[in-house]
């Protein structure tokens, strides 16, 4: 535990210094390597250099400290030894030896091989890479990061090009030069690079100008289809519409397209990192599951970056990236984006509304058939988020997942749908936007808020209990997910045994074959393995688990379609009996089910008005 006060006097040491020169070698990328330099300054004495720890948007402390080798520090020309804090393993210990006024910092950061996790996870091929400055990077402890300053340098391979929210100070031949920027902003603003890269302008709105920048593993990943760019434009000025302001100086999309890097997006005030897999935009299926990637972590510039819960703030004068975060509000950070970026995609034309209509009922199934709500609020998906992040999709159904995301997107229509209702059409969300996360705009900021300032801001434009109302869905435990923005806002939730288009894209592009809603099983597609179960449902009750493999349907080798058409032939009273492999041994499981094969929809409820379609209707004329 540190004081304030310490902080405050060690932040007034350091914040006059002049800015680190920070060497970021990238030309080793394709072989995962990335060499590090930086001459921090010092002054005799003890000084502990930190890593940052708690990265802002993964909600989690990972930065990827076990990547992080060959550290030598140097004084003087001589090697000064350091010593790792034996509790906090991203803190190395110096003594700085007399007539010390810099220490030369070198390491190397290895990006990992495999896919999984977020930022920390793969960033590199042969043909790209993604960096992230909080990779690079060691601060001294009691730093501000507002105004602890870094002059970095960036070489990258010979012939790639690259793109950034962070400003350029020049260029020559494959070496950058950025202008001094905090340690706040080094972390808000990574770089992509690569062989196979290509700029589009979206165009300048409110003043700011919008760019997306694709990296592929191959030129053919790069051909992003004309109506696409075009719903990419709609999207910044439905933003444009929807909050009023911009908290950036220009916007920057660093959308990575490759099989080989971790898969996610996150959000900064000036960019977002977006990595997909390599045909995702020449592929519809995968470009239409995809569709609203952008459009979340795009939202985050205001809903995440600009405001932001007390509990989600990292750096700054607030203390250090070594401060653990708290996620009891990540229902709004991550819960309202995730409905906001939904409701996008159909306005700026990324969504046909349909394909609206399947992404929402998707979501309502999967939360109303969360066997885990019985035991676990919201709230503690929110809480836990850290642990839950990284946890297996082994048995998810009862553990429950990050489910402030989806059930956020829910509990957001139901508010929408709401407002809309009790002021008979005359104010929505989207004013509680425009109020909430508009203002003056211009160069990033940050304004936090509490549990009690969502529900001051939702009053000013729709008085109404909505203390309790959030309680109610956040805070309790409830068998049943909360569909009253759906049934209040036209439609209905039905299952039957015709798969939506957007079912479709989603299990080609997940590649599973999910009868989670008949049987209660999801397998991966390929290989037959059991994604995970719905406890209580039939195959739990016929004594199959998660993780096994489906190796025969009755009797015949398992393909996704033989199962599928097995418990379509359920209907017709034909058994069903799956002979799975469960570690070394084989078993046979007969499961009780006769209903075929059942897929979510939503169907128009013809006894209330369609205020859902309203929802999903552009702002804007495109
Ligand atoms: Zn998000």
């Amino acid at each position: 535990m540190r004081s304030f006060l310490t902080i405050l006097l060690a932040a007034a040491s350091l914040s006059a210094q002049t800015a680190v020169p920070l060497r970021v070698d990238a030309t080793d990328a394709p072989r995962r390597v990335f060499h590090v330099q930086m001459s921090m300054p010092a002054k005799p004495g003890p000084m502990t250099l930190l890593y940052p720890q708690w990265i802002p948007g993964d909600h989690s402390p990972d930065g990827p400290l076990p990547q992080v080798v060959g550290l030598v520090v140097k004084g003087g020309g001589k090697t000064v030894p350091w010593k790792r804090d034996d509790v906090n393993m991203f803190a190395f210990h110096i003594d700085v030896p007399a007539g010390t006024s810099s220490l030369d910092v070198s390491f190397d950061f290895l990006s990992p091989p495999d896919t999984s996790g977020f930022a920390g996870g793969s960033s590199a091929t042969t043909e790209l890479a993604v960096l992230n400055w909080n990779q690079f990077i060691l601060y001294p402890q009691g730093a501000d990061a507002d105004r602890f300053q870094y002059q970095a340098n960036l070489k990258v391979p010979d012939g790639w090009k690259f793109g950034t929210a962070l400003p350029i100070r020049r260029e020559s031949g494959n070496e950058i030069e950025f202008q001094p920027a905090s340690l706040t902003t080094m972390v808000d603003s990574p770089v992509s690079a690569g062989k196979h890269y290509r700029t589009i302008d979206l165009g300048t709105d409110r003043g700011a100008p919008h760019f997306v920048h694709l990296a592929g593993d191959s030129d053919r990943a790069l051909e992003a289809p004309a109506e696409l760019i075009a719903a990419w434009k709609n999207l910044v000025a439905e933003t444009g519409a929807l909050f009023g302001s911009r908290h950036y100086r220009d916007y920057h999309f660093l959308l990575t397209l490759s099989d080989h890097v971790a898969h996610f997006g996150l959000e900064h005030h000036e960019s977002s990192d977006d990595r997909v897999g390599e045909r995702t935009l020449v592929d519809s299926a995968l470009r239409n599951h995809e569709a609203a990637l952008l459009t979340h972590e795009f939202t985050h510039s205001w809903n995440g970056k600009y405001r932001r819960p007390v509990g989600l703030t990292s750096g700054g004068k607030d203390g250090g990236y070594d401060v653990p975060m708290k996620g009891d509000l990540l229902w709004v950070y991550e819960g309202l984006t995730n409905y906001l970026g939904e409701v996008l995609a159909p306005r700026s034309g990324l969504w046909t509304k349909e394909q609206y209509m399947d992404s929402l009922a998707q979501t309502a199934a999967a939360m109303d058939n969360t066997y885990g709500r019985r035991w676990r609020p919201l709230e503690d998906t929110a809480v836990a988020a850290q642990l839950l992040y990284f946890a297996p999709e082994d048995y998810a159904n009862y553990r429950r997942s990050v489910d402030y995301y989806p059930e956020g997107s829910l509990i957001w229509l139901e508010v929408d749908v709401l407002i809309r209702k009790m002021s008979s059409g005359a104010k929505s969300l989207n004013d509680f936007c425009l109020a909430f996360h508009g203002g003056a705009g211009g160069a990033p900021a940050l304004k936090t808020y509490t549990f009690d300032d969502v529900v001051a801001g939702l009053n000013a434009v729709q008085p109404y209990d909505w203390a309790a109302f959030f309680r109610d869905r956040v805070q309790s435990t409830s068998p049943r997910a909360p569909l009253g923005g759906i049934e209040n806002g036209g439609w209905k939730l039905v299952y039957d045994s015709k798969r939506s288009e957007g079912w479709k894209d989603y299990e080609e592009s997940a590649k599973v074959v999910d009868l989670s809603y008949s049987i209660g099983l999801k397998v991966k597609d390929d290989d037959g393995t059991v994604a995970d179960i719905l406890y209580g449902g039939p195959a739990k009750t016929a004594g199959i688990p998660p993780s096994v493999k489906v190796i025969a349907v009755n009797g015949r080798q398992y393909t996704g379609t033989v199962l599928r058409e097995a418990v379509e032939a359920t209907a017709s009273g034909k058994p069903l009996e799956l002979l799975i492999k469960n570690g070394e041994y084989f078993t046979t499981h007969r499961i009780q089910y006769s209903g075929g094969e059942r897929y979510p929809r939503l169907v128009r409820d013809e006894s209330k008005p369609d205020v859902v379609s309203q929802i999903a209707s552009p702002m804007v004329r495109h």
